[in-house]
């Protein structure tokens, strides 16, 4: 696996809660990074079938835009009583109809009502996060995390971002709503397990296997 030798990196997102996490989560390692919003890098169309194949449509568009490395994550929410929806979908089920953005306690209703309609008691669902490291040379490197737990209803809590509020990992009396971003990732560098967030989990991989010892 090809090693990280650039401290300089592009964090290949436009949206804001998933910057802020991975801020947090590579600041431990010295990075200093900059987001391809902050950058006015254009949002590529994310026409993938798979977390994987959206994750490379970004990391490499940001990569190639500005010539160096870039990291990106294309996350969702998998609902087994919906055969994994909204997976890839997730964002696409936050967009207003009239086109003015998203809103995710629409998104939330849409989930637990869908949820409803299966009749299915079953409330398991998890979420993924896959980190993509791409060069501007187009290679590119994957990483995957996951959290299990339950959908729950009504939301509860108002941290974090997303579906946060309606997802319950397992072992957990709280959701991700309520609990503070170091509780929610559960994950420092130098910690032997992956700790509890899918994205925290994802970039645990990536520290291990892409930064040198020496990180
Ligand atoms: P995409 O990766 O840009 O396609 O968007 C993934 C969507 O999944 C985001 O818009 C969030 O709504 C949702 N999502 C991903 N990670 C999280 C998380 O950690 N908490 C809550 N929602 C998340």
């Amino acid at each position: 696996m090809r090693k990280l030798e650039s401290r300089e990196i592009i964090v290949a997102s436009h949206n804001a809660g998933k910057v802020r996490e991975i801020n947090d989560l590579i600041a431990p390692y010295g990075f200093s990074a900059k987001s391809a919003a902050e950058l006015n890098l254009p949002e590529p169309a994310e026409t993938g079938t798979t977390f994987e194949e959206n994750a490379a449509i970004k990391a490499l568009a940001a990569a190639h835009a500005t010539g160096l490395p870039a990291l990106s994550d294309d996350s969702g929410l998998c609902v087994k009583a919906l055969d994994d929806q909204p997976g890839v979908y997730t964002a696409d089920w936050a967009e207003k109809e009239n086109g003015t953005g998203r809103d995710f306690m629409m998104a939330m209703k849409k989930v637990h009502q869908a949820m409803e309609a299966t009749s299915s008691p079953d409330k398991h669902a998890y979420f993924v996060a896959v980190l993509c490291l791409a060069w501007p040379d187009g290679h590119v490197e994957y990483f995957r995390g996951e959290t299990h737990g339950d959908i729950v209803w009504p939301p509860r809590g108002e941290a974090g971002f997303g579906y946060d509020p309606v997802f319950m990992p397992e072992g957990y009396d709280r959701t991700f709503g309520e609990m503070t971003a170091e509780e929610k990732h559960g994950w420092q560098p130098g910690q032997t397990d992956d700790g509890l967030s899918h994205r925290a989990r994802a970039f645990a991989l990536f520290s291990r296997n892409c930064l040198s010892k020496s990180d």
